[in-house]
């Protein structure tokens, strides 16, 4: 499969292991012709994330620009952080980027916490009952972001987190909010792939690599693709005809 795009992975700005520019090196590489740098919001102890290193990659990305051939868009993952959809991500930072990602992500810092519901940390195990009960949480959280955000790509949907998918890929095929085809977590699409399918939501790529080698690299995903019969023209990334229309473009506007 011709693949092009790479639309989520990390650099040492949060949890990743290299820069920006090997992440652009690789791409090139792998016969990419764009990607995007997604690392975390600032709301995780544990992706050490700043608005001082985030506005630095913004920095270093412009530079590539001029310079590369990959066209590299200045992304963020924000985590949702309540049911109420408030990503970690000062609003500073989502105007700035180009490219808005959102998931569920265990991991916050205390402040996030305390306000926070018990969902972000019993997703992913307890018993068949408060499964559904988060399920029905998940889910309000998930389409409380997509109305408040600028959001471009649900990410890993249904990673450690029980979703009703068909309502969420209702709302985000009504917004033009891609669903990603994540390379790491591409196991927990499974269980919703059909109704994802049916929804008639688009499609886009993620290795989520973090460090360089990963970039562009999807044979777990190509497998998927495959296995469902999705058509390629639905997968941003992959399909020549799939273009990519972010919410905003970092480059038109600035
Ligand atoms: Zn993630
Ligand atoms: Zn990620």
């Amino acid at each position: 499969m011709g693949i092009f795009g790479d639309y989520h992975m990390h650099t040492r700005a949060s949890d990743g292991r290299d820069t920006v520019a090997a992440m652009a090196r690789r791409a090139e590489e792998a016969g990419l012709s764009e990607i995007a740098i997604a690392d975390h919001g600032c709301g995780s102890f544990m992706f050490r994330q700043t608005e001082e290193k985030f506005r630095a990659q913004q920095t270093e990305i412009a530079k590539l620009r001029d310079e590369g051939r990959v066209r590299v868009l200045s992304g963020i993952e924000g985590s949702i952080t309540g049911e109420d959809g408030t990503l970690d991500v000062p609003d500073e930072m989502i105007r700035a980027c180009d490219v808005l990602v959102v998931g569920f992500h265990r991991f916050l810092s205390l402040r996030y916490i305390a306000k926070a519901p018990s969902f972000l940390l019993v997703n992913g195990w307890g018993s068949k009952r408060a499964k559904e009960k988060l399920k029905a949480l998940n889910t309000r959280a998930w389409l409380a972001a997509m109305r408040r955000y600028p959001v471009d790509v649900l990410c890993h949907l249904g990673h450690r987190a029980p979703v009703d998918a068909a309502a969420i890929c209702r709302l985000a095929a009504e917004k033009g909010i891609y669903v990603e085809l994540n390379e790491k977590h591409i196991d927990a699409l499974e269980a919703y792939a059909d109704e994802v399918i049916a929804s008639g939501v688009k499609f886009i790529l993620g290795s989520d690599a973090h460090s360089a080698k990963g970039v562009g690299a999807f044979p777990r995903t190509e497998e998927f693709i495959k296995r469902h019969g999705i058509e390629e023209e639905r997968v941003v990334g992959m399909g020549a005809k799939a273009e990519f229309h972010p919410k905003k473009d970092f480059i038109a506007t600035k």
